[in-house]
């Protein structure tokens, strides 16, 4: 099979893709609310399962089947096909449908959890269930994100150590110069999986940690991985894992606040038999998602700023604004990334600014005390 290379012809098929997943879900969630669906998915459940617990979570597990189904053969070809035609991934298919019901364990069982809490405070609480599920959503994602580096991530890779000593004392001393004690980098087995390369931190107080795919150590230098360590760095100085949880969290208070409203006004209207009605759960979510994507090129918007500060951080750090022009050109050649992307494309899917924006502003980048 002949590899593709052209990024565009890449990432034009997966905004078609994206816009016709959300396509489906609308079609699917106005069948469940309009059809009556939901009201027969419920019943059935009810049917089947006498406990009101039980019975919910088989309504749950059955949307949730419906969903998966309706989305599967977007995914194989995106995930998959996609991937592979353009040469970036190395995963046989069973590997692949690993991962894909590892993803989807994880985020059902999220799901029972947090359908649990809310509905047992929508029946409990019908005034005040929203702030008290925008509270336990807060906790979660806060337990998540605690747990994200040593329990999530292991799940789909393995951490490695970074062997290269001079490297190690490179990072090392990007730490020590910054004042930070974190001291903890790692390498992960991207190599397995995929030809791209990618570097995170994830993780909270003492969890905290920052990680290099391994595609990335074995083929960048000292400098040029310096400079990505260094972003990194940034992050965890500017506290942007925080604060993006903080303005999420607001944003998820009043999210579940327009739910409230429209949800009570509309349980007449769907025939459901109270807010607590199960069966009212795709208008919850018909509502959120919209409400989500209005609020994306806001959310894109605030993640840009922060990345482009943490550009800023590593180039101080480093000083070495050649150094971070390379990365940036080997990653976006490495990961088949659009340089310039369309405005919209870019206002609706970036949440960091595209890469000929972050080299523009490595070359015009002037220590302070050097700008005029
Ligand atoms: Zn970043």
């Amino acid at each position: 099979m002949a590899t593709h290379t052209d990024p565009q012809k890449y990432h034009g098929m997966k905004y078609r893709i994206y816009f016709a997943g959300l396509f489906l879900d609308a079609v699917l969630l106005a069948v469940l609310l309009f059809g009556g669906l939901s009201l027969a998915l419920r019943d059935y459940a009810a049917g089947m399962i006498g406990h009101p617990w039980g019975a919910g979570a088989l309504y749950i597990l059955l949307l949730a089947a419906l969903f998966s189904v309706v989305h599967f053969p977007l995914r194989v070809f995106l995930g998959y096909y996609w991937e592979h035609l353009f040469g970036l991934s190395k995963q046989s298919f069973p590997q692949w449908l690993t991962d894909e019901l590892k993803k989807g364990v994880l985020s059902l069982g999220l799901s029972l959890v947090l359908a649990a809490v809310m509905y047992s405070l929508l029946a409990s609480a019908a005034q005040t269930w929203w702030i008290y599920t925008g509270l336990f959503w807060f906790a979660l994602s806060f337990v998540l994100a605690k747990l994200t580096p040593t329990v999530i991530v292991p799940l789909f890779y393995k951490y490695k150590d970074i062997e290269d000593s001079d490297l190690r004392a490179r990072i090392k001393k990007l730490f020590a110069d910054a004042r930070v004690k974190l001291g903890d980098v790692y390498a992960i087995d991207f190599s397995r999986k995929t030809v791209k390369a990618n570097a995170f931190i994830c993780g909270l107080g003492g969890s905290r940690r920052v990680v290099l795919s391994d595609t990335l150590i074995d083929n960048y230098s000292g400098p040029e991985i310096a400079t990505v360590v260094a972003h990194e760095l940034g992050h965890h100085c500017h506290r942007d894992i925080l604060k993006m949880m903080a303005i999420n969290s607001v944003l998820t208070f009043s999210g579940l606040y327009i739910i409230d409203r429209i949800l009570t006004r509309a349980v007449p209207y769907f025939g459901l038999n109270g807010i607590a009605d199960i069966a009212g759960l795709p208008l919850l979510l018909l509502v959120f998602s919209v409400y989500s994507l209005f609020l994306t090129p806001l959310l894109n918007a605030v993640s840009c700023r922060m990345e482009t500060a943490a550009d800023r951080y590593s180039l101080e750090r480093t000083g070495d604004p050649q150094a971070f022009i390379s990365v940036m050109e080997k990653l976006g050649r490495q990961n088949l990334a659009e340089f310039r992307p369309n405005k919209w494309i870019e206002w609706f899917f970036y949440d960091h600014p595209p890469l000929a924006k972050r080299i523009a502003f490595a070359r015009e980048y002037r220590p302070e005390g050097m700008k005029k």
